[in-house]
């Protein structure tokens, strides 16, 4: 399997070329030239299988320059026990009668990006040596929170590659922030950068387009790639957990041979729904793809009209990983939506560049809408979500996962869909442990008290211990405090970089 820019303009490459460089050179997003099925069966043999053996089933449908053994230690390497707190990895929870809760956020950092951050390395690692690299890596990242602290605990004191990670100053949350600012290793650096999450993820986007820039690495020893879900080896272990999923399903009786369920997604960069997407486009039975946002309903007026307009007030709200207005993945729907018309992408993006706006055609359109569904929920709508689900279940949701099953209210009300239905859950409540807290217990009792004394308090209100890897923050000492402004990005990585 060969894989080919969404913008045409590079000749296909293997997937481990396609995974050292992140992005093409052309800026389009890598993606495989032809469609990826399920073998006949296939789905039947897995259902007995492992989280792991289930991942190895499926990566090397789509890593065909892997060897058996080179798929085998990837994945072994990543969803281990020592990481992942939950020997299922990604364990489904019934909530009630059709609707489950698809729990990814097991992993050492409590939120989904673990899934693939914990293998992207190994992938990375694996496609340096395949293609006889000898340059190290240097990862930078934008991150909205959650993606930092995934990719420093991937890559920390991985040999032959250097991590920088961007996080916006006013958009994080006080226990990310500490997450990465307390982030040990000896190849691992963190900078703050003014503005918002568009702000850094622009200036990574720029350096990465920076060609004089990149030689200048070239020249010293030195070569960038992305660990953000620009880069295919970050999409594609996303790909596992909907198939694992279903197979849960499946075996739990919940779902019959061949029958349909639907997903929702709390989405930000579009990222974890393309995953789905291809899940489906697979063979997976999916029937919608529910397409949840917060109040930067950016994704949901796109699909709603077909028009995709980032000009408009950006929010900040109580699900910061959402808070994004340019959802870098929908190139990638887009390509595959238009039968791989390149072209036709390249204007799209080449608009959005220019003036922050394009507008699809209505083949296009309707196609989109054959197989995405979507609304927003705000902020108070989602702090009831939490309250109502914790009080009827006693399960308690993080705000991002709250979003997605608001929003999945919303659908059925709106279609009257009794299909079963998984929602991604993309954090772990004690991450976002002041706004859970407020939602369950309110204000009175949260009062001033800060993000960590409230963890406790979650603690022992939900029964559910603190989870390892926000556990003591407030104690590990700050190892990290550079701060940038977004045009100074470029001369922050050389000075870090020592060149
Ligand atoms: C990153 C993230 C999202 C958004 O996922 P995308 O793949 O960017 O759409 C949602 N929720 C949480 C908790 C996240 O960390």
């Amino acid at each position: 399997m060969k894989y080919e820019s969404t913008r045409g303009g590079t000749t296909p490459v293997s997937s481990a070329e396609a995974i050292k460089m992140g992005i093409a050179p052309d800026g389009g997003l890598f993606v495989p030239v032809e469609e990826v099925k399920l073998a006949q069966g296939q789905l039947a043999d897995m259902r007995e299988m492992s989280y792991q053996e289930r991942a190895q089933s499926i990566l090397s449908l789509f890593l065909t320059d892997f060897s058996a053994a080179e798929i085998v230690s990837c994945v072994g390497g990543a969803y281990t026990r020592d990481k992942f707190d939950n020997p299922r990895i990604a364990p489904l929870v019934k909530l009630r009668d059709k609707l489950h809760i698809l729990e990814l956020w097991h992993g050492p950092t409590c939120a989904f990006k673990d899934m693939a951050l914990q293998i992207l390395p190994h992938l990375l690692t694996t496609s340096v040596r395949k293609t006889g690299e000898e340059a190290e890596i240097v990862i930078l990242v934008a991150t909205s929170g959650d993606t930092g602290k995934a990719a420093l605990e991937g890559f920390r004191d991985v040999p032959g590659t250097r991590i920088i990670v961007f996080y916006p100053d006013e958009g994080v949350s006080q226990i990310q922030e500490r997450q990465m600012i307390t982030q040990e290793g000896a190849n691992v650096q963190v900078v703050a950068v003014k503005g918002n999450f568009d702000d850094s993820q622009n200036g990574v986007k720029a350096i990465f387009g920076d060609t004089g820039f990149g030689e200048e690495l070239a020249h010293h020893g030195m070569k960038l790639s992305s660990a953000n879900s620009i880069n295919w080896g970050r999409l594609v272990p996303q790909i596992i957990y909907y198939i694992s999923a279903y197979l849960d399903l499946w075996q739990a009786e919940e779902i019959r041979e061949g029958e349909p369920m639907n997903v929702v997604v709390p989405t930000g960069n579009f990222g974890n729904i393309l995953a789905a997407f291809y899940a489906r486009e697979m063979g997976l039975p999916i029937k919608t793809l529910i397409c949840a946002a917060n109040t930067n309903n950016v994704l949901t007026d796109f699909i709603n009209s077909g028009i995709y307009d980032r000009n408009r007030d950006f929010h900040k709200t109580i699900s910061p990983s959402m808070d994004i207005l340019i959802s870098s993945n929908l190139e990638r729907l887009l390509y595959e939506i238009t039968d791989h018309d390149a072209e036709q992408v390249r204007d799209w993006m080449y608009q959005l560049q220019q003036s922050g706006h394009y507008q699809v055609d209505d083949v296009t359109r309707t196609r989109i809408q054959e197989v995405f569904w979507s609304d927003f929920a705000t902020d108070e709508e989602t702090m009831t979500t939490i309250r109502t689900v914790y009080q009827e279940y006693g399960y308690l949701l993080d705000t991002h996962t709250a979003v997605g099953t608001n929003v999945y209210e919303k659908y059925v009300k709106a279609t009257g869909d009794a299909t079963i239905t998984v929602v991604a859950s993309t954090a772990s409540p004690f991450k976002f442990a002041s706004s859970v807290a407020e939602a369950v217990l309110g204000d009175e009792v949260v009062g001033e008290k800060d993000e960590y004394s409230l963890l406790q308090l979650l603690s022992e209100v939900s029964n559910l211990a603190v989870p390892q890897g926000v556990r003591n923050l407030d104690t590990r000492p700050i190892r990290h405090t550079h701060k940038t402004d977004r045009h100074q990005m470029a001369a922050v990585v050389k000075e870090l970089l020592g060149i």
